[in-house]
């Protein structure tokens, strides 16, 4: 394809993902604006955190743009996406700028558009397609046109916004090594399940799945014309009642699938085989916490079938990556000290243990919103006790960084303040490592009640159902 060149009077879009570049050319939804939005006959040049304020395109600078459309996945990267601006010269806050105008899309401003609500001039609220019309009106008008989240208008009703009829992704890639890696088919959105901290589950409900047949094909596609394997995208690959057929047809196809999430009670030994034989080398699966708060949370899987799953993988010749969280609502220390055994067993089949240890962060749209986050101290505390027991590499999301991401996640319109004054420091951590120091951050570490700073998003259950699953779960895992 190619690019919509600068026109004089075109209006010119940049569009922009506030991490690393190589993270950016991970992102499917980064790819399928690019195209479309030059499809829409408008001028578009990449920006991306790591290459700075002019396009990586033509180096045209960012603040030469009459819109910004930003993709974000990741609280902290709110605070990468106001340094863009102020390296641009763009004042960061929409009351201050006449232009460019700033949009901003993804899951986290989903779940709670308030933290960046001073920056944006609309906000995204779900998925891209049934928003593109707007979006795409609202861009060639200047006009506000429904359907978007206008945050100067002051916080107001607004719905989740899913794709109803959703069909194939957009195949056209930008042919750089760099975004080959990437190359995903989408098997389904949404999961059929609720794990009780899963905001990227709460926020895509109901689940999609898409035909598998399709699927399979555009796979197909995409392994012939590039030759590297596609990744099938779905929250749970596995939870998709015909994954297995699909697993079987690729292997009779000959076909090359890397199958990044799985459910661990949906993996019976075929299915394994047939992952195996696809070539894949690692199995991901969360077995979370011990089996008591595992199941409290959502997750009714046993000790016992995790550890025939790594067995089963090992047998395969696969590595075992095992995703664990720690600071769980209601933990104590005899939970660490079942996931200590879980992991001793687990390293008796002889499995290569890859492990890895998140504290847990309350978000926003889930059910746990209400729940203050463990203390850091007890977080660091609870890593290093599980970094003890076998294994053959481990990692953790750092404590400190967690509690900063649910002070930006959990926030309302003041965090603004903190998300720009770090952005303009030259030591942003520094920054907000004084703020946990002097307390500024408590309310990350407090109970919390409706109404939320978010609660004027509406999402598929409401607040009142979101409150009885806490509280069916404090019963069952606290007692209380
Ligand atoms: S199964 Fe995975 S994706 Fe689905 S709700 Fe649970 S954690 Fe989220």
């Amino acid at each position: 394809m190619r690019r919509t060149s600068y026109r004089k009077n075109a209006i010119k879009i940049a569009l922009l993902y506030p991490s690393t570049y190589s993270v950016a050319m991970s992102s499917a939804v980064f790819h399928i604006l690019y195209f479309k939005l030059q499809d829409a006959g408008f001028y578009v040049e990449r920006f991306t955190a790591d290459r700075g304020p002019r396009g990586i395109e033509d180096g045209t600078p960012l603040s030469h743009f009459d819109y910004i459309v930003a993709a974000v996945h990741y609280e902290l990267d709110y605070i990468n996406l106001v340094k863009l601006l102020l390296e641009a010269g763009v004042p960061p806050r929409a009351a201050r700028r006449e232009a460019p105008r700033l949009i901003i899309g993804g899951p986290p401003v989903t779940a709670n558009p308030e933290p960046v609500a001073e920056f944006a001039d609309v906000i995204a609220v779900g998925e891209l397609e049934p928003l593109w019309d707007s979006l795409i009106e609202y861009m060639t008008t200047g006009e506000e046109v429904e359907g978007l989240y206008y945050p100067q208008r002051g916080p107001h009703p607004v719905k989740i916004r899913h794709a109803e009829n959703w069909s194939a992704a957009d195949y056209r890639r930008i042919p750089e090594a760099e975004a080959a890696f990437s190359l995903s088919v989408e098997l389904a959105r949404g999961c059929p399940y609720s794990c009780l901290f899963c905001m990227e589950s709460y926020i895509s409900k109901p689940y999609r799945p898409r035909d598998w047949g399709a699927v399979l094909q555009e796979a197909a596609w995409l392994y012939r014309k590039y030759g590297i394997r596609p990744s099938l995208v779905a929250l749970t690959a596995s939870a998709h009642r015909h994954f297995k057929e699909l697993l079987s047809e690729a292997v009779r196809q000959k076909l090359q699938l890397s199958i990044p999430s799985l459910r661990a009670e949906l993996l019976d030994d075929e299915t394994l085989e047939l992952i195996a034989q696809l070539g894949q080398r690692t199995i991901t699966i969360a077995p979370e916490s011990s089996e008591r708060l595992r199941k409290a949370l959502g997750k009714d899987i046993s000790d016992g079938e995790i550890i025939r799953i790594v067995r089963k993988a090992a047998e395969l010749g696969m590595r075992v990556k095992l995703y664990l969280l720690v600071g769980v609502p209601c933990e104590r220390d005899g939970d660490v000290q079942d996931l200590k055994r879980l992991l001793a067993e687990a390293k008796k089949t002889g499995a290569y243990l890859y492990v890895s240890v998140n504290p847990l962060v309350p978000k926003p749209q889930t059910p746990l919103q209400y729940h203050p986050m463990a203390p850091i101290p007890y977080l660091k505390k609870a890593i290093r006790a599980v970094e003890e027991s076998p294994h053959d590499a481990f990692s953790h999301y750092d404590p400190v960084l967690a509690a900063i991401q649910a002070a930006i996640s959990l926030g309302g319109r003041e965090v603004s303040v903190h998300i720009e004054n770090s952005a303009a420091s030259n030591a942003p951590l520094g920054y907000w490592k004084r703020l946990l120091k002097n307390g500024a951050l408590d309310y990350v570490f407090k109970p919390r009640d409706d109404p939320l700073p978010w609660g004027h998003v509406e999402g598929f259950f409401s607040s009142q159902q979101l409150k009885s699953m806490y509280e069916a779960f404090l019963k069952t895992a606290c007692g209380h």
